[in-house]
């Protein structure tokens, strides 16, 4: 079965015009398929055309079977069924700006981070750039948004998955999403967060794509790092710097570290003297969560207290730098704890049920 969601307006138009239908059905399917219709619920053209896609097409490529919401702070975590069956989870989170959701690239991952349960059974497959879509589009509508009334403002690849390792289809995903007709969602409003996979970045910033460029660092020294990350052996910190330092000249955005402290591994005042000495005056800013501790891991998260005190070494240090708020914890939506509850029980868990 083929994916409609895959297609972009233009590939739509060709369909179309294979199928000897007036041109501008095309717009009405794309709308349609970006508003969060079944193919079989866009009742603007014909039965016989829906009939005639349903032969080629899934119906559904993406489907909510189950949300959840923090008591806390609001943070929807929700469950997406695929037309094959496989399962992935992925997390709304309400600012005054707008609504971020945060969508999954591959059903597992193969990056195999220490910290993240993501990656627990290794990488299941990669997701199309359809079934990335469908997320939102399935969410947006869920929201009762559609394509004029936005629900979902922006997006960020921080879900399972690797978007970096899954790259065709991760670019693909972030040009249909921003199609005038459709979401029409800008790559601006789009974070993509890698663990370092160098080359891919490289080809990123010459995508002439002005996505917001996010990576995982976690340590400043290779020797640590690949304790936490093996993507480290194949990769240097001065690799990744040289790349964010592309990335910037490509496309003039700020890029962001993500570095999620470990009590005793990365927490340290050498930690935060190595930063400043390779991040100062660079135009970047640094992340800091604190670790959410995963029950089949065996790191533990530093304190509040001490975290805080990271922040001041690296502010003192001229850093630009900051601890992120902790959203969805109650849920098991924070960062790397994505399909935890899924893996064990077969559902969102019961939590807060
Ligand atoms: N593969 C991408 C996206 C992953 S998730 C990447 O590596 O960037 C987004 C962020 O959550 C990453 O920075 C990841 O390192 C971090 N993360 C994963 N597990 C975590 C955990 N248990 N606690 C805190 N942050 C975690």
């Amino acid at each position: 079965m083929e994916i409609l969601h895959d297609y972009s307006l233009d590939e739509i138009k060709n369909l179309i015009e294979e199928l000897g239908e007036k041109p501008f059905r095309a717009g009405q399917i794309f709308r349609g398929i970006h508003a969060g219709k079944k193919i079989s619920d866009i009742s603007d053209i014909s039965k016989e055309l829906r009939a005639k896609l349903l032969q080629r097409f899934c119906d559904c490529p993406v489907e909510i079977i189950g949300s959840k919401t923090s008591k806390i702070d609001g943070t929807v975590k929700f469950l997406f069924k695929l037309w094959d069956n496989n399962v992935i989870e992925g997390v709304l989170m309400k600012y005054k700006y707008g609504n971020t959701q945060c969508v999954s690239t591959q059903v597992g991952c193969r990056m195999g981070c220490a910290f993240c349960a993501s990656g627990i059974g290794g990488l299941v497959r990669n997701l199309t750039a359809g079934e990335i879509l469908g997320q939102i589009t399935a969410v947006n509508a869920y929201l009762g948004g559609n394509v004029e009334k936005r629900q979902v403002t922006n997006v960020v690849l921080m879900g399972s998955g690797e978007p970096l390792d899954n790259y065709e289809n991760v670019v693909k995903f972030i040009r249909n999403l921003s199609l005038k007709g459709g979401l029409n969602v800008s790559p601006r409003n789009v974070s993509l967060s890698t663990c370092g996979l160098v080359a891919q970045m490289k080809k990123l910033a010459d995508e002439n794509l002005d996505v917001n460029l996010t990576v995982s660092l976690h340590n400043p020294f290779d020797e640590k790092r690949k304790n936490l990350m093996p993507i480290a052996k194949k990769y240097s910190v001065q690799e990744i710097l040289d790349a964010c330092n592309h990335y910037f000249n490509k496309t003039k955005r700020r890029y962001i570290f993500e570095y999620s402290l470990v009590k005793g591994e990365n927490d340290t005042k050498e930690c935060a003297e190595e930063l400043i000495r390779l991040l100062k005056g660079k135009p970047c800013h640094v992340n800091l969560i604190r670790l959410n501790e995963v029950k089949e891991k065996d790191l533990k998260a530093t304190s509040d207290k001490d975290a805080y005190r990271f922040l001041g070494l690296l502010e003192r240090g001229g850093l630009s730098a900051t601890v992120r708020r902790q959203i969805g914890v109650d849920i098991d939506g924070a960062c790397g704890q994505l399909r935890r509850n899924y893996l064990e029980t077969g559902s969102l868990g019961d939590k807060n049920s």
